[in-house]
């Protein structure tokens, strides 16, 4: 069994931690059951605050309801809507970090997995909330039911960002078989 350490939430919210501090604005753009939610919430802190977006009503149950029970505060906003407005939610250049968990919810609908369109427009849309040093996470899945196409069009479009204003890392989890899922970080210089 795998060290829980290198799973790719646990490898994400480490690069994430360099990024928030006490305070920090952080958007989770896939709340899903609100496990990056509630990891962003611990790191801004009480004087923080998270926006955390979802599509399905559920995933604001379960994580309203992890929430309450796993923080003495409230510093975030969980929201019913696409993450491809997020811009209607923050204002330019406000976040330190922004967190997407591609692909479909475990145990949940496979159908409302997160697609290649709108994710574009959403990560598109996410540069320009990030501040200066602020990093953009990205949890890249394909293989299975989700297929390859939202995978490879992230991965285009990570390509084609100025080198100059942004810094794109990729992981590979590179001898592990079966499509393994690849972590996406992009940071504003
Ligand atoms: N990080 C989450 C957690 O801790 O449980 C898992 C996220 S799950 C892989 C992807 C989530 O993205 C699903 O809950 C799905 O409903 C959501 N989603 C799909 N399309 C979306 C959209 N356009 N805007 C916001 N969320 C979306």
């Amino acid at each position: 069994s795998q060290n829980q350490n290198y799973q790719i939430t646990a490898w994400c919210q480490r690069m994430m931690r360099e990024h928030i501090h006490e305070g920090s604005l952080c958007i989770d753009a896939t709340m899903g059951n609100g496990n990056d939610t509630q990891f962003l919430c611990t790191q801004a802190g009480r004087n923080g605050s998270v926006l955390a977006f979802d599509i399905q009503p559920a995933a604001l149950e379960h994580t309203k309801e992890r929430l309450a029970h796993a923080l003495p505060y409230c510093n975030y906003q969980l929201i019913l809507d696409s993450h491809e407005r997020l811009d209607a939610y923050a204002a330019p250049e406000s976040a330190d970090c922004i967190a997407f968990n591609l692909g479909y919810l475990p145990g949940g609908d496979h159908t409302l997995a997160t697609k290649p369109g709108s994710t574009l427009t959403a990560l598109e849309k996410s540069l320009s909330l990030l501040k200066k040093d602020g990093l953009l996470c990205i949890c890249i899945y394909s293989g299975g039911d989700t297929g390859f196409a939202e995978r490879d069009a992230v991965l285009s479009w990570l390509q084609t960002l100025d080198s100059r204003k942004y810094l794109v890392l990729l992981t590979q989890y590179y001898n592990r078989p079966n499509n393994p899922p690849i972590p996406a970080f992009v940071i504003r210089l």
